[in-house]
């Protein structure tokens, strides 16, 4: 599949049907999702590999992951109805991922799911929660070798002191991430946020 092929089947998913503030619930659009994984699947960290997208909302980069060839997709979010939505959109595409509710803050997690080769994600920026973001990368760096994750710009020097001895940034791509109005704070229709996707490489 085509990395246009693959944003247009991905811009056919529904989105949170109740998005809430405190989870930070924006999904990934099309363009961003499809860069993310495309570029995942370029570094041969997708096609046949085992997939874990972690905070996986309404599930686009999940779902992406199984359109790509993933060998196995496991999904994960503390939102029983946005993984709802994630398997009507799974269906739709006639993907395959398996969704577990789950709070990635649970330390008993990563032994609770199996390791995966690679983990994808788009977690909460910390916007509402300051530091919602760093169960998220312990929680990758616990289940996977390689992660891939959508971080806020600028980030690069938080993420690097905050892995430090545990893992290091392979790879940084610029993108932006557009947030529809959304809640009743937002005071534009859209605002693009500069992001960042970086590729993290575990120590050994
Ligand atoms: N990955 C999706 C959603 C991004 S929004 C996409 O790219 O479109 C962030 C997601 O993280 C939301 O779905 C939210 O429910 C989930 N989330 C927030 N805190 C969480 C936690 N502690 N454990 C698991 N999921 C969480």
């Amino acid at each position: 599949m085509r990395l246009k092929q693959l944003e247009m089947a991905l811009q056919r998913l529904d989105g949170f049907t109740h998005p809430r503030p405190s989870l930070e619930q924006y999904q990934t659009q099309a363009p961003l999702a499809a860069r993310l994984l495309y570029h995942a699947f370029m570094k041969r960290d997708i096609e046949g590999k085992t997939v874990c997208d972690l905070g996986c909302g309404t599930g686009v980069l999940a779902i992406g992951a199984s359109l790509l060839g993933a060998a196995s997709v496991t999904g994960i979010d503390i939102d029983r109805l946005a993984a709802d939505v994630a398997e009507r959109n799974t269906a739709l595409l006639g993907a395959c991922v398996e969704y577990i509710v789950a709070d990635v803050r649970d330390i008993t997690l990563p032994d609770r799911i199996s390791t995966f080769d690679t983990v994808i994600m788009n977690p909460p920026f910390g916007a509402q929660k300051a530091h919602a973001d760093r169960p998220f990368i312990d929680c990758a760096l616990r289940t996977a070798p390689v992660t891939y994750g959508i971080f806020n710009a600028g980030s690069v020097q938080f993420i690097e002191a905050y892995t430090k001895g545990r893992a290091e940034i392979s790879e940084k791509i610029g993108g932006a991430l557009p947030i529809k109005r959304t809640f009743s704070f937002h005071t534009q229709d859209v605002r693009e946020i500069e992001v960042e996707i970086l590729r993290l490489t575990r120590k050994q």
